[in-house]
């Protein structure tokens, strides 16, 4: 028998809307004894079924939803997600591209689990107790929709402790060697899946990389924020003469400097480790002109409180891009802060047009690769903002 969560009457109807959030301050009352982890009834003030979840008392988002009707939550069940969720990717990955986000937390209806294919590897997430538990189920799910050769969890993370779970990080079953090579948009990438950051790679922006094909024909680019360098080999590949990459993690510049040596462009790449903020202040005082620049900085804001902090972090970064770009040239800029709307970035980046004296034509607006779905219920599944201005 499962236990039976019953919300209050002066909630929002947001499960009804489709978000499988329920948080602590919504819940009326308990019926039943259910320990940390376990499929729980959700219900509505007047007992109406709302759909079952995983419960984790600890956690402010105490019930996450797994279904809107009330099923098993077994292997096949776990299977049956993926399945759709794998469909998906058939229909939106190109052939040039084996690796991508499988599943997309709440945004595939399986809440806290993320898992990232890079060729026949899988990389796995679970961020919630509820997700940590079945982690058994859902390999062996896993395993009968794709034929993997070696899984590597990434649970290496904070918000775990949310949840009140350890970090750990390693090879669920078999050992392999965790540096893999992965093909992109048809151009090869090596990934190290353990020490890499999130799950190795930022497979996010994959559409986005091929996306600047049209801006970087013959041109000088600056790749800031580049991690191991995607973007900078993207540009080089597509006929960009010079790229110049900076970021602050040497293991992400030396990784750069491999995937250089990969695709045959290592005489068009110049390297540079440095904190952003102080590189792009002291070039852009040294009148520097490139005819591409490329801001695709690490999340600023993980809450609502510190958006004006990383507010002004957006705008610096984007004054000095916006400098740097020679008239008629293109600022390529991003901002992965879920915290940050659409509308709230593109503000700070035209405001960092005033300050600079200059005026930006908005070329092209993208998001997320189609890998990571967002769910319209819940916009917290919408993050990425990717925007091409032409800078005059
Ligand atoms: N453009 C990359 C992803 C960038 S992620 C890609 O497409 O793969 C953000 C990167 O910014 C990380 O590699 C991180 O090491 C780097 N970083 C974080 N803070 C920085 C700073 N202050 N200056 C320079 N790089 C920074």
């Amino acid at each position: 028998m499962l236990s039976t969560v019953y919300l209050n009457k002066r909630r929002r109807p947001r499960i009804e809307a489709g978000h499988p959030w329920v948080f602590s301050g919504e819940i009326g009352r308990v019926a039943g004894d259910p320990a940390p982890g376990d499929i729980v009834k959700v219900v509505n003030h007047s007992g109406y079924l709302l759909g079952i979840g995983y419960i984790n008392p600890q956690s402010q988002i105490t019930v996450r939803m797994l279904s809107w009707e009330e099923q098993d939550i077994d292997t096949a069940f776990f299977e049956q997600r993926l399945r759709a969720a794998y469909q998906l990717r058939k229909h939106v990955v190109e052939d040039n591209s084996n690796a991508y986000r499988l599943v997309h937390g709440e945004a595939d209806y399986l809440p806290g689990l993320v898992i990232d294919i890079y060729d026949q590897y899988a990389v796995v997430q679970s961020l919630t107790l509820g997700i940590d538990q079945r982690l058994p189920q859902i390999i062996e799910a896993l395993q009968r929709v794709l034929s993997i050769k070696g899984i590597y969890e990434r649970n290496d993370v904070t918000v775990r402790e949310l949840e009140g779970l350890e970090q750990r990080s390693g090879f669920i079953g078999t050992e392999f060697d965790t540096s893999v090579q992965v093909m992109e948009n048809g151009f090869p990438m090596r990934v190290d899946i353990a020490s890499g950051q999130k799950t190795g790679y930022f497979l996010d922006q994959r559409e986005n990389r091929a996306a600047i094909a049209h801006y970087v024909q013959d041109a000088s680019v600056l790749d800031c924020f580049s991690h191991t360098g995607s973007f900078a080999v993207h540009a080089a590949r597509y006929g960009a003469k010079q790229v110049k990459l900076v970021d602050i993690s040497e293991t992400a510049i030396d990784a750069a400097k491999q995937n250089a040596k990969l695709n045959e462009v290592e005489e068009k790449l110049d390297y540079v480790t440095a904190n952003a903020f102080d590189y792009l202040r002291s070039v852009s005082d040294a009148g520097e002109i490139y005819d591409v620049v490329m801001l695709d900085p690490p999340a600023f804001t993980k809450s609502r409180k510190t958006v004006p902090a990383a507010r002004r972090g957006y705008k610096e970064i984007n004054l000095r891009g916006i400098k740097l770009t020679k008239p008629g040239g293109y600022l390529i800029t991003s901002s992965c802060s879920y915290h940050m709307s659409k509308e709230e970035f593109l503000d700070v980046v035209a405001e960092a047009a005033i300050d600079a004296h200059r005026s930006l034509q908005l070329i092209e607006y993208r998001g997320q690769g189609k890998d990571h779905p967002a769910l319209l219920a819940a916009p917290e599944t919408s993050y990425l903002k990717f925007a091409v201005m032409r800078v005059w």
